[in-house]
């Protein structure tokens, strides 16, 4: 047990990984952290599962940036998370394989290197190429915490790379609309809304995976238990199966948390990991405005999303060393999301899960395409393993027509195929709390972006929120934001410096 800096105590609702970041700088700094956790499993999106011996990651697939001295290790290594970590290198002239209608083109680390490797399929765009790179380069150095420099305002940035849509910044980088739609490959990345999602979040996530890019071997969960155990040798505590019902408040201040259990926890600050939508169901006061519910409520979500998870027979499915992005055709990476289900999937992103290093034959494969809550709501209410038949069907169904397209692009994948597994938007609704079951949260909108901001600070003085909401999505967007948030109790230039301190 560590001797506590500080009597203060936080209780943090959620184990997502903004829970867990939080939970680990503010023990890290002296804090009596408690973890609250409605789930059996702790982690969030970073959880994962196992059928037939086979483990499926289910929202964190691959990292990037973790080269030494780029900004994830930086965080990596500041959070203990270096020594339990294996990471295996996607293959670095093809991370990730974009298919226009079955025509691939490969994204390569490095600036030189993606601009060359796509300038031999658009010789005459080597220029464009360069121009668009340098503006992807320029958004990630001008966040002063992708870049970890010191700030007054962790809130970037360039008013062009809030307000200018993604698409927007891609047409006027070429006018091939080819290309266009190449560089629009890794749109699933960040559920991307043509005229809505931000220059910058294109940028920052193109920049990340550009730099490195690793699958982590054995699975995302590994950081669950690594960044846990830390909290608990710091004297917290990560707490499974304890769901929070209500977080109660007096007239000026949040007091404590109601579990389901009818258990109470006081402590002096609060952090909600959860949705926001999910954190003011727990709140019944006057602290909070109605016209803050109603902002937060009406906020439009990215969509969800519909996963196959493949087991493949042993030894048959050579290893993919990159992530495999497919397209029907020149237009469907911005408009998939609008896709027609009678005509489903227009996309999918395919990944095969690494389970060692120098892996010969993959054992196990996720096949991702976007599905709308709408499809998927009338059964909502109903309880994972037991939503009827008719669920099954349809699960079952889509997961033919995704496996067939699956097979179109790569031939031969349906044979080596021992079982396969589903989950769909309502799967991610009933595990996380994601507001319709959302993959990365609230919609950042350029035309809107005050609005469609998520802030750290609610109304109520002692409790804050973090997670995929607060900054931004994936492993660095959350954990940025967990610096945010934990900034609001610690400074956030002394949480930056503790980061910068560790090389
Ligand atoms: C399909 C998919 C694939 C992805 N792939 C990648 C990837 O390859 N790389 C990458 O960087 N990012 C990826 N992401 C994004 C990334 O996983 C998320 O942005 C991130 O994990 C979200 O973390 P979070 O802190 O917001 O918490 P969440 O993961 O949303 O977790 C919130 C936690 O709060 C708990 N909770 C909710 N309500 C309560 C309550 N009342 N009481 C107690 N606990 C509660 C939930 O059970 C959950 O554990 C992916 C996401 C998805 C959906």
């Amino acid at each position: 047990m560590s001797s506590f800096l500080t009597d203060k105590h936080v209780i943090i609702v959620g184990s997502g990984l903004g829970g867990l970041v939080c939970g680990y700088i503010l023990a890290k700094n002296g804090f009596r952290v408690t973890v609250l956790e409605k789930n059996g499993q702790a982690g969030g999106c970073l959880q994962t599962f196992s059928r037939g011996g086979v483990k499926f990651e289910t929202g964190m697939h691959y990292i990037g940036s973790m080269d030494r001295g780029q900004t994830l290790y930086k965080f990596f290594n500041y959070l203990s998370l270096l020594p339990d970590i294996q990471l295996s290198r996607l293959n670095t002239d093809c991370y990730d394989i974009i298919s226009i209608g079955g025509q691939k083109f490969p994204f390569a680390n490095g600036k030189e290197n993606f601009v060359q490797t796509l300038a031999e399929f658009f010789p005459q765009e080597k220029e464009n190429l360069q121009k668009y790179f340098d503006v992807v380069s320029d958004v990630a150095q001008k966040s002063p915490l992708y870049s970890l420099n010191f700030s007054n305002s962790p809130v970037f940035l360039n008013a062009g790379y809030i307000q200018q849509s993604a698409n927007g910044f891609i047409e006027s980088a070429t006018d091939n609309s080819l290309l266009q739609s190449v560089l629009s490959g890794n749109v699933p990345l960040y559920a991307g809304v043509y005229g809505k999602t931000p220059l910058y979040i294109h940028a920052l996530i193109t920049h990340f995976y550009n730099n490195s890019a690793f699958r982590i071997v054995g699975g995302s969960d590994i950081i669950v238990r690594s960044l846990a155990n830390s909290i608990k040798k710091m004297g917290g505590e990560v707490l499974t199966n304890k769901e929070v019902t209500k977080i109660n408040c007096n007239s000026a201040n949040a007091v404590s948390v109601s579990l389901k259990s009818g258990d109470t926890f006081s402590a002096d600050f609060f952090i909600s990991n959860t949705h926001p939508v999910r954190m003011l169901e727990l709140l019944d006061t006057n602290l909070i405005r109605k016209a803050y519910r109603h902002r937060i409520q009406e906020l439009s979500n990215t969509t969800g999303i519909f996963t196959v998870y493949i087991r493949f027979k042993k030894g048959t499915m050579p290893y993919l060393n990159s992530n495999f992005y497919f397209y029907k055709n020149e237009n469907t990476a911005w408009n998939s999301v609008n896709y027609d289900p009678k005509a489903y999937p227009d996309s999918f992103l395919y990944m095969h899960q690494c389970t060692q290093s120098d892996q010969i034959f993959a054992e196990g494969a996720v096949l991702m395409a976007y599905m709308n809550f709408e499809e998927v709501e009338r059964w909502k209410g109903t309880k994972t393993g037991s939503r009827g038949a008719d669920y099954k069907d349809f699960k079952r169904c889509r997961a033919e027509e995704a496996l067939l397209l699956l097979e179109k692009q790569l031939p031969g994948t349906i044979n080596c195929i021992a079982e396969y597994y589903t989950s769909t938007p309502l799967t991610y609704f009933d595990y996380t709390g994601t507001e319709r079951g959302s993959m990365y949260g609230v919609l950042r909108d350029c035309n809107y972006p005050v609005q469609t901001l998520v802030s750290q600070r609610t109304k109520i003085p002692n409790l804050f929120q973090t997670g995929q909401n607060i900054n931004s999505h994936g492993i660095l967007g959350v954990i940025i934001g967990a610096v945010i948030t934990s900034g609001e109790l610690l400074g956030i230039n002394s949480v930056i410096e503790q980061v910068r301190a560790c090389g």
